[in-house]
């Protein structure tokens, strides 16, 4: 049906919105998933930093309390408590090394008994820890040193940087995880860095421990939340995908369903899709070509030609058929007026009509337009109105019939004998012709009560003093009946059929 087969959008707004439709959900959807993939890392960042922060808590619990076993021996001689100092090495399971400070000076340690070495409580966060990278000792192997003091005395325990980068790497394994004590910070690698941490753009968490002077810190690198998605989210991107499709699909058919009849049909008009056949009409007696009908057809880019019976109810309802037949109407005249110089008699020109063009007076201004691309008396113009619908007798209707029949355009009453026009109608309207309607002139020699009424309007017309045609005369025997009976006009397949404005030029020649 070529009236839902297009629509009045342009195909680019039209795939457009296809397009549209079709991303909706899988942006929408991926949207959703991204923020909660976010949420997952967030979560699992903040976890991360969590149990990393309690482990690296319990391994100070324990540094510091070798710490506070010793500092009462601060100050004793060396040679006296280095025992008790190694003691706490052994049984402490992260303790490296213990020392005792008298007068900010190291003067025992656990490892080289009797030393000596200045202490600056300014290398300590707080005065309380220090993440070293290495010492003499281990000169590549981070260390984290816990000070207590007390008066002049004071205690140092150790814990090996070891320890602390397997907590990092091992609770971190797909979180970037760093220890953070002051100015210097542990990375996984075990590696001790000075100065800000690096940034961390996704999900970054910092946490403070409540009881050390240390934090930590975790987060991932830029693109972990796509990179999370891809990795966990495959399924539902094909479910996406998916739902997408189907939402395209949806797109694309609500829209050739939205596209109402009559916005396809003024694409059509603006397109100049609609238009004339001609169909000659001949004299009665002698068969000349007499005139012709104009006929509209749609020359619908998808569907062909289209017959005037699908569109023209569509076209009426919506009002679209008074721009349309003015569009035929040009037509019509740019055709065949460079071949009007050639017509002996005025040539009828036969054209239909409704009711909507009797609303107003428009069709008049149409009508001198289309008589003045002509040759002056070299058409008539008949207007063609079908008796199934027939007009009101209004002001504006008969000033309208007044004015065109001023203007020497006839009136004919179209498929007469299948509505009910009275006698009275008929002369309101001064019309001019009576079209006999073919379901009549089919049922010639057929049957009788058909050829009766056929008789009847025969008889009327010429009482009335109107012109008559017949319609739809398809057999020689039709013919000569309507010829013997005195029709003036024949119309139908016998003599031509409905045909493009070239074929008729070029046959109006031969008639
Ligand atoms: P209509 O005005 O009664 O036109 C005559 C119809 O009968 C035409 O059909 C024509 O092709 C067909 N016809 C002619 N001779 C014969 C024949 O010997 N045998 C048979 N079986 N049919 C024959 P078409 O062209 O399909 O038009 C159908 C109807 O559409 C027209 O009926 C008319 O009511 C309407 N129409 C056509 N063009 C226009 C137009 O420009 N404006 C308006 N308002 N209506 C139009
Ligand atoms: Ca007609
Ligand atoms: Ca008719």
């Amino acid at each position: 049906m070529p009236l839902t087969a297009r629509s009045r959008r342009k195909r680019s707004t039209r795939i457009l919105l296809t397009v549209l439709s079709g991303l909706l959900p899988v942006v929408l959807g991926s949207a959703i998933l991204y923020l909660q993939a976010q949420r997952i890392l967030q979560q699992s960042a903040a976890q991360t930093a969590q149990q990393a922060l309690h482990q690296f808590e319990l391994m100070l619990d324990n540094t510091a309390e070798a710490a506070i076993a010793l500092l009462p021996l601060a100050g004793k001689n060396c040679e006296e408590v280095k025992l008790a100092l190694r003691e706490q090495v052994t049984r402490r399971p992260f303790v490296r090394s213990t020392n005792l400070v008298w007068d900010n000076n190291l003067y025992c340690s656990s490892l080289f008994g009797q030393f000596e070495e200045a202490v600056d409580a300014g290398d300590y966060h707080q005065g309380k820890l220090w993440l070293m990278n290495g010492n003499p000792v281990t000169p590549d192997t981070a260390l984290l040193i816990y000070r207590l003091s007390d008066g002049r005395g004071g205690a140092l325990t150790t814990l090996d940087g070891y320890h602390l980068s397997n907590i990092l790497r091992l609770i971190g394994r797909q979180t970037l995880l760093m220890l953070q004590v002051g100015d210097n910070w542990l990375s996984a690698d075990g590696k001790v860095h000075q100065g800000p941490l690096p940034a961390l753009p996704v999900a970054h968490t910092l946490l403070d421990s409540g009881r050390y002077a240390f934090s930590v810190s975790a987060g991932f690198p830029q693109g972990e939340t796509w990179r999370y998605m891809t990795a966990e989210f495959a399924p539902l991107f094909s479910l996406l995908i998916f739902f997408g499709v189907v939402s395209g699909a949806i797109g694309h058919f609500v829209q050739k369903r939205s596209t109402s009849p009559s916005h396809e049909m003024l694409r059509a008009l603006e397109a100049g899709e609609f238009i004339p056949y001609f169909q000659p009409i001949v004299h009665g007696d002698s068969k000349q070509w007499s005139g012709a009908e104009v006929l509209m057809r749609w020359n619908h880019p998808k569907e062909g030609l289209v017959r005037p019976d699908l569109f023209i109810p569509f076209a009426e309802h919506s009002g679209l058929i008074v721009p349309m037949t003015r569009a035929l109407m040009q037509q019509t005249a740019i055709l065949l007026s460079p071949h009007s110089a050639t017509f002996a008699a005025p040539f009828h020109i036969g054209l239909n009509i409704t009711a909507s063009h009797c609303r107003d007076l428009e069709l008049v201004e149409d009508c001198r337009e289309f008589l003045e691309a002509f040759v002056p008396g070299s058409v008539q113009l008949v207007l063609e109105l079908t008796e199934r619908e027939l007009i009101e007798p209004t002001d504006i209707t008969l000033q309208l019939f007044e004015q065109l029949q001023a203007m020497g355009v006839k009136i004919a009453i179209d498929d007469f004998g299948t509505g009910h026009s009275s006698l009275g109608y008929l002369r309101t309207f001064n019309v001019d012709f009576l079209k006999i309607d073919q379901s009549f002139v089919a049922m010639i020699g057929i049957d009788a009560l058909s050829r009766h009424i056929l008789d009847s309007i025969i008889e009327l017309s010429a009482k009335l003093d109107l012109g008559i045609v017949a319609e739809g005369v398809e057999t020689q025997a039709q013919a000569e009946y309507l010829t013997e009976h005195h029709v003036n006009f024949l119309q139908g397949y016998l003599f031509g059929k409905p045909m493009p404005a070239a074929d008729f030029i070029g046959a109006l020649t031969h008639h």
